[in-house]
C-alpha cells in the first residue's frame, strides 16, 4: 500500500510518500481502506522527536480516521464489509477502575491511534474493532474524520472537567485551531457566552460564524483588558487553553473569581510562572485535560446527526502532499482541521 512514513525524528521533510506492507489484523481487529485522514498537532510533536520512546519507528501518523471496513477478524461481529465507518482515536484496556468509570485516557494501557500505533497517513489500517463507530449520516469522509480528537477534547475539557455552564463566559483561546474551532460550538451548545481569541480578521470573522459572541485579535488586542471590557468587568468564568506558555498569564488575568482554567496542550511551549496569590486568594482552579471518554465520544458525535455541531474542515490535500499539509499547521494558516484524502 502507499503510505507516508517517517523513519527518524526531524521536519517535515522527513515524511515520505513511499510503499509499506499493508497491516495485518488479528481476531478481533478490522482493517480499514482509509478515506480520509485529518492532521493533528500530535502528528507534528510526533513527527519532531517529542517523548519519542512512545512511537513505533518507522512511524505512520494520523489518529482520526474515516474510510470502509476491507476486513475483519474472525472474533469480529456487527460490521460488514464496505460499510463507512470513523475510528475512536483511543484504545484503552476497558476493564480497569479508571475505563470502567469513563476516565479511558487515565488507563495505564491508553494509547492514542496513529501516535502510539500505526495511524491513517495510509491506503490502509488496522484498528481494534471496538472502535469503529459509523458516520453520522450527514457527514463526508473528510467532514468525519476531522470530527473525532478535537470534538472529543473540546468536550471533556468543557464538560467533565470544568463543567461549563448555560450563562457562564468561557474565553477560548486560539479559536482557528481545530480544538478551538470544536470548542466555540462546544461551549454554544451547552448554553454559554464564548470569548474566541485568533490572530487575523479573517479568522475572528469565521469564529462569530461558529457562534462565538466576541473576538479578540491576541495580536493586536490585549486579551484580558477586552475580556473584562466585553464582560462588564465580570471577566471569564472558564478558560479553555491548548497554548500555555505564551498565554498562561493573561488567562490568569482573564479569569473571574472562582475562575476555571483547563489546558490540553501546549504548542508555545509547558513552563509558566504562577503567582500563587492569583489562585488561592480569587479560588481559581486549574484542569488538565487529556482526550476523553468513550461515552463522551458517543455523546459528542449524536449533535452532528441533528446539525447543532458541525465539522469545521479548512482544506483537503491528496495524501502525498502530507508534508505540506504539516507546513500549513505548523504556520497556524488555518482555520479547522486540515484533512488529508486517501
Ligand atoms: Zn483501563
Amino acid at each position: 500500500m502507499k503510505a507516508v512514513v517517517f523513519h527518524e525524528f526531524g521536519g517535515p521533510e522527513k515524511l515520505r510518500y513511499e510503499d509499506a506492507p499493508e497491516p495485518k489484523i488479528n481476531e478481533t481487529e478490522a482493517l480499514i481502506r482509509v478515506r480520509a485522514c485529518a492532521l493533528n498537532h500530535l502528528d507534528i510533536w510526533a513527527r519532531g522527536g517529542t517523548r519519542g520512546e512512545r512511537i513505533p519507528m518507522p512511524h505512520i501518523s494520523g489518529s482520526d480516521i474515516s474510510g470502509e471496513i476491507a476486513k475483519v477478524g474472525n472474533l469480529v461481529k456487527d460490521h460488514n464489509l464496505g460499510d463507512k465507518v470513523v475510528i475512536a482515536p483511543g484504545i484503552s484496556d476497558g476493564t480497569c477502575e479508571y475505563c470502567t468509570s469513563g476516565w479511558d485516557s487515565l488507563c495505564e494501557q491508553y494509547r492514542i491511534i496513529g501516535y502510539e500505533t500505526q495511524g491513517g497517513y495510509a491506503e490502509y489500517v488496522s484498528v481494534p474493532a471496538q472502535n469503529i463507530l459509523s458516520i453520522p449520516d450527514k457527514l463526508t469522509f473528510e467532514e468525519a474524520a476531522s470530527v473525532p480528537l478535537v470534538f472529543l477534547t473540546a468536550w471533556h475539557m468543557l464538560t467533565t472537567r470544568s463543567h461549563l455552564t448555560a450563562g457562564e463566559t468561557v474565553l477560548v483561546w486560539g479559536a482557528g485551531s481545530g480544538v478551538g474551532s470544536a470548542a466555540i460550538q462546544v461551549a454554544k451548545v451547552l448554553g454559554a457566552r464564548v470569548i474566541a481569541t485568533a490572530g487575523n480578521d479573517e479568522k475572528l470573522e469565521k469564529a462569530r460564524e461558529l457562534g462565538a459572541d466576541w473576538t479578540i485579535n491576541h495580536h493586536s488586542q490585549d486579551v484580558p483588558a477586552e475580556v473584562k471590557r466585553v464582560t462588564n468587568g465580570k471577566k471569564a468564568n472558564v478558560v479553555f487553553d491548548h497554548i500555555g506558555q505564551a498565554t498562561w498569564e493573561k488567562s490568569m488575568r482573564s479569569m473571574a473569581p472562582g475562575g476555571r482554567l483547563v489546558n490540553c496542550g501546549v504548542t508555545s511551549g509547558g513552563k509558566a510562572e504562577i503567582d500563587i496569590r492569583y489562585i488561592f486568594v480569587r479560588q481559581f482552579s486549574l484542569m488538565g485535560s487529556y482526550m476523553g471518554g468513550r461515552g463522551e465520544l458517543l455523546k459528542v458525535l449524536s449533535f452532528f446527526e441533528d446539525g447543532r455541531l458541525k465539522p469545521v474542515v479548512d482544506s483537503v490535500y491528496p495524501l502525498n502532499q502530507a508534508a505540506s499539509a504539516q507546513s500549513r499547521m505548523e504556520k497556524s494558516e488555518h482555520f479547522g482541521k486540515i484533512v488529508l484524502k486517501v
